[in-house]
C-alpha cells in the first residue's frame, strides 16, 4: 500500500452566526491541529486540512469528495465551536468512508485569569461536539470518538490506531483474492458467502484451476530461478549443499511464476490447497513465505477469508515493530502448570515474525504426496502478540481476537517448520473455551505488530462483528455477550 499518498481530510464544523473574525481564528486553529495530526509519527499517513464547513451544501460535498477519493481513507471530524447539526445530515448520511470524531479543544488550559465572553465563544467543542455527537447516534453512524487534547500523545496514539485500521478498509475496497483451487474437500470454517464478503468486506474473491498457475510457473526462466537462488542465499541462513538442491530450483520456480501471476491480476492475497497441487512438483512452502513477507495475504486450504485478514493486518502493521503471519493453533502442551499453544503450520509461517535469520532447509511432508518441499525454519520473537480469526456466520462476519504472550520455545530438533510456542489471555482454558464457544477457526492471523484496538476499529469499519479475549475474559460473560450479539445482529439486519 502506498502509504504516503493515502489521506485523511481534517474537516471543522462552524457556523456563520459568529461573525468574520471568529471564524479566520477557526480556520487558522484547525490548521495548527491538522499540522500536528499530519507531523505525528504516530499517524503514518498524510492528515489534509479542509476549509472549516459552515453550510449543509459545504458539508455535503466534502462528504461526496470523500467518498469518491481513492486515496482518502477517512475524515477526523471537529466542532471548534458550534455547528448545528442538521446541516450535517445530508452529508453523513452519504458518508461512506470512515469517520472519526475527533472531541478536542485547541486550548488544553482554561486561561483563569484573562478568560471573557470571546474566548467562551472561540472554544466550544465542550457542546458544540455533543451537538455532532447527537446526530452521528441519531443515524446510527459507526465512528470512533476520540477525547483529549491534540498534543497529548495518547490522543495521538488513538488516532493513530484507528488510521491503520482505515488504512486496511482503504485498502480491502480493492482487494483481489485469488485462490488456487478449492476449499479443502468438506471443511466449515474455510466456506463462506462470497458475495456477503464482497457486500460487507469488500473483498473479491476470485477462483483459479491450479493450471492457470502451473501456466505461469512453466514460463519462468533459467536465469530468473537462478537469480532467486542466489537471493535465497543472502537472505538466509542456507549452505551452499542446500542451495544447490534441485528442490530449491524447483522451489524458486514456484516463486517466481507464483509471483508474477499475482501481479499480472493485481492481487494482494491468495490461497493454496494441498489437494490440489496437479502440475507442482512441490507444496509451496518457501514461495508463500517470501511472499508474505512482502505483504500478500495468506490462507491454506482455500481459506480466503484468512488471506484477506492476513493482508489487511498487514497493512495495519505497516513500518510498526513486529510482523503478522498466517497461523494454526496446532498442538498443545497442556501442564497445568504451564499450559502453552504450539502454533504451526504445514510450511507457510512468515519470516516477518522471526526471532533472527531464518534457515532454508528440504525435508519430506508426509502429507500432499509430492516431492520434498522447501520451507524456512525458524522460532518466533517472545513478546505480546495476537491471533484474530474472521468467521461467517450467516448474516455477518464475526471477528475473534485473543491477545496472547509468545514464550521461548524448548528445542525440537525433529520439527523442521517454523512455530511459535505462546500463553493465551487470560489462561489457555478459559482462552479455548471462549474462542471455540465464538466457534473462532483453527487458522487465523497473528500479529506481533498490533493491539485488539486496530482490530476492534477495523471490525467496526467492516460491520463485522468484534469479540475479544484477552486478559479480562470470562466464560459466563462472554457466553452472554455472544447470545446478546445475536439479538443484536439478527435486529440490526432488518428485513
Ligand atoms: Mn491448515
Amino acid at each position: 500500500m502506498n502509504i504516503n499518498k493515502t489521506e485523511l481530510w481534517f474537516i471543522t464544523g462552524s457556523q456563520h452566526l459568529y461573525g468574520a473574525e471568529t471564524l479566520k481564528q477557526v480556520d487558522a486553529d484547525s490548521k495548527t491541529i491538522a499540522r500536528a495530526l499530519d507531523r505525528s509519527g504516530e499517524i503514518p499517513v498524510r492528515v489534509v486540512f479542509k476549509p472549516v464547513l459552515t453550510t449543509a451544501d459545504a458539508i455535503t460535498s466534502i462528504c461526496l469528495e470523500a467518498n469518491n477519493s481513492p486515496v482518502c481513507a477517512g475524515l477526523i471530524a471537529w466542532m471548534h465551536t458550534f455547528s448545528p447539526a442538521k446541516m450535517w445530515i445530508s452529508g453523513l448520511k452519504r458518508l461512506d468512508k470512515p469517520l472519526l470524531h475527533f472531541h478536542t479543544q485547541f486550548n488544553r488550559d482554561i486561561p483563569w485569569s484573562e478568560i471573557d465572553m470571546d474566548f467562551m465563544n472561540l472554544n466550544q467543542s465542550a457542546h458544540g461536539d455533543r451537538e455532532f455527537g447527537f446526530i452521528c447516534s441519531r443515524l446510527r453512524l459507526e465512528r470512533k470518538v476520540v477525547v483529549g487534547h491534540w498534543q497529548d500523545s495518547e490522543v495521538l496514539s488513538a488516532i493513530g490506531v484507528w488510521t491503520r485500521a482505515a488504512m486496511a478498509a482503504l485498502d480491502a475496497r480493492t482487494l483481489k483474492i485469488a485462490r488456487f483451487g478449492d476449499n479443502m474437500r468438506d471443511v466449515a470454517v474455510t466456506e463462506g458467502n462470497k458475495v456477503s464478503a464482497q457486500l460487507k468486506l469488500d473483498y473479491q474473491v476470485h477462483g483459479f484451476g491450479v493450471g492457470d498457475l502451473t501456466d505461469a510457473v512453466s514460463k519462468v526462466s533459467g536465469r530468473q530461478i537462478s537469480e532467486l537462488v542466489k537471493q535465497y542465499g543472502d537472505d538466509y541462513k542456507a549452505p551452499a549443499k542446500v542451495l544447490s538442491a534441485p528442490a530449491i530450483k524447483e522451489a524458486a520456480r514456484i516463486e517466481a511464476g507464483m509471483r508474477a501471476f499475482l501481479e499480472g491480476g493485481s492481487f494482494r492475497a491468495f490461497t493454496t490447497n494441498f489437494e490440489d497441487l496437479h502440475g507442482l512438483v512441490q507444496l509451496p512452502g518457501l514461495a508463500v513465505q517470501r511472499l508474505m513477507a512482502d505483504g500478500y495475504g495468506f490462507g491454506a486450504e482455500g481459506d480466503w477469508k484468512t488471506a484477506a485478514l492476513v493482508r489487511s493486518m498487514k497493512v495495519m502493521g505497516e513500518g510498526l515493530k513486529g510482523g503478522t503471519s498466517f497461523m494454526e493453533d496446532y498442538t498443545y502442551h497442556l501442564d497445568p502448570k504451564n499450559m502453552a499453544v504450539l502454533g504451526a503450520h504445514m510450511l507457510e509461517v512468515c519470516p516477518s515474525i522471526a526471532a533472527g535469520r531464518p534457515a532454508l532447509e528440504v525435508h519430506p511432508l508426509g502429507i500432499g504426496g509430492k516431492a520434498d518441499p522447501a520451507r524456512l525454519v525458524f522460532k518466533a520473537r517472545p513478546g505480546k502478540a495476537l491471533a484474530a480469526s474472521m468467521v461467517e456466520m450467516g448474516d455477518r462476519f464475526r471477528l475473534i481476537v485473543n491477545t496472547m504472550k509468545v514464550v521461548d520455545c524448548p528445542p525440537m530438533p525433529k520439527l523442521t517448520v517454523a512455530s511459535v510456542l505462546w500463553k493465551p489471555d487470560p489462561d489457555l482454558k478459559t482462552a479455548a473455551t471462549a474462542w471455540i464457544y465464538a466457534g473462532g477457526a483453527h487458522h487465523t492471523s497473528f500479529s506481533q505488530a498490533l493491539n485488539a484496538e486496530h482490530l476492534a476499529d477495523f471490525a467496526a469499519m467492516t460491520s463485522a462483528e468484534f469479540v475479544l479475549i484477552d486478559g479480562k475474559c470470562e466464560t459466563e460473560q462472554f457466553k452472554k455477550e455472544l447470545r446478546w450479539n445475536e439479538l443484536f445482529y439478527h435486529l440490526n439486519m432488518g428485513l
